[in-house]
């Protein structure tokens, strides 16, 4: 057996928790603080997505353990998080796709391992799979070299659930619970995927600009300059892992929609994104959430949700909306894979503070930059 452990680094915050053999992790490894003694078992909430994901919330800032297991005779690979706290009853949950099952152990008696069992054959390349914590009490790993979409989702609890705060923070229930201000830490650009380098173009569309300022809401927050934001850092990560990227604008400046997409259609670009903030009535602050749309083919859907389910995984609590269908000019009338995304309502309690935090457009950014770097791998 090969342990793997991930665990966060002391200096708090959010890193990316890659997998380490055992062996090679013990020179490195650091205390493990006292676990606090828990009733209930830590892990809240999983999911396996049909792109290969595993998400996990958990109590919050507590370690989760990772280990993965090679397969061999007619037993396939295993990987397994061990969490802390009983589980109310263990279970095995029948998989699907390369999925053979999902059982919820318990190890010892204070102590609940997930385990996700492979069919045999299954290959799994280790030292790509990382534990990489989204929040306080989100986790990810991508399960990389599992064939996408082979399976259904697979997943028990809620993992929308709104971001756990601590309980003395908490207000009478169904009450809005805004997330405290940095408790999402950063994701880290050295983590993201690689791509071939020299590739791949991609263009990146911020929405409006200039006199068109796009949605304005809470505090005066504007989609422009949200948009703008977050464009200009996808770009710049992207470009960091050697793929073009085109613009469609730089600056605060106005470009109509038809140039838009024939910059694009004229790129020969593999990919494009365009990125928007939604907004509803000031009266509306309780309508929040995150959505991103295509326009009928397959890819653009496999692009949408990639993109969704990335920027999703950095807005905990914020619902989500969906990847849809929608006849918008241009993921209409682009030649490659295109998208719109929604970021979230710059009219909503709360996405629109997150959207005017600099670290959370940080996060989104990221985010997205992830998702197109996945979809590129995988082949636009
Ligand atoms: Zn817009």
């Amino acid at each position: 057996m090969a342990g793997l452990v991930s665990r966060r680094r002391p200096s708090g915050g959010r890193t990316a928790l890659a997998l380490v053999q055992a062996l090679a992790l013990v020179p490195l490894a650091l205390p493990l603080g006292p676990l606090p003694a828990l009733a209930a078992s830590a892990l809240s909430a999983w999911r396996l997505n049909r792109e290969g994901q595993l998400e996990l919330r958990t109590a919050p800032d507590l370690p989760v353990r990772a280990y993965y297991e090679a397969g061999r005779g007619g037993i396939g690979p295993r990987v397994w998080f061990d969490l802390p706290g009983a589980p109310l009853r263990t279970r095995t949950i029948p998989g699907s796709g390369q999925v053979r099952q999902i059982r919820v152990g318990q190890p010892t008696p204070d102590s609940t391992r997930l385990v996700v069992e492979f069919q045999p054959g299954t290959q799994l390349d280790p030292s790509a799979l990382k534990l990489v914590g989204t929040a306080r009490d989100r986790w990810r790993m991508d399960l990389t070299g599992l064939a996408p979409y082979g399976q259904q989702a697979l997943g028990e609890g809620d993992i929308e659930a709104p971001a756990a705060t601590p309980a003395w923070r908490q207000g009478p229930i169904g009450a809005p619970q805004p997330r405290p201000g940095g408790a999402i830490g950063p994701l880290s650009a050295s983590g993201l995927p690689e791509v071939d380098r020299g590739r791949f173009k991609v263009v990146i569309d911020p929405g409006h600009g200039g006199p068109d300022p796009g949605a304005v809401g809470i505090a005066n927050l504007r989609e422009t300059d949200v948009v703008l934001d977050v464009g200009l850092q996808v770009a710049q990560l992207l470009q960091a892992k050697g793929v073009q990227v085109l613009m469609t604008r730089t600056s605060e400046v106005d470009v109509d929609l038809p140039p838009r997409a024939a910059l694009a259609n004229s790129s020969g670009a593999d990919l494009f994104l365009s990125i928007h903030a939604n907004a509803l009535s000031m009266t509306r602050p309780d309508v929040n959430g995150i959505e991103t749309f295509y326009f009928e083919s397959p890819r653009a859907r496999g692009l949408a949700q990639a993109v969704q389910d990335e920027v999703l995984a950095v807005s905990p609590g914020s619902p989500d909306r969906g990847a849809r269908t929608a006849r918008f000019y241009v993921i209409r009338r682009t030649v490659m894979p295109s998208a719109l995304v929604e970021l979230g309502f710059v009219t909503g309690q709360l996405d629109s503070p997150r959207l005017a935090d600099p670290a959370h457009r940080r996060r989104l950014a990221l985010a997205i930059s992830r998702g197109l770097l996945n979809v590129l791998r995988q082949g636009p």
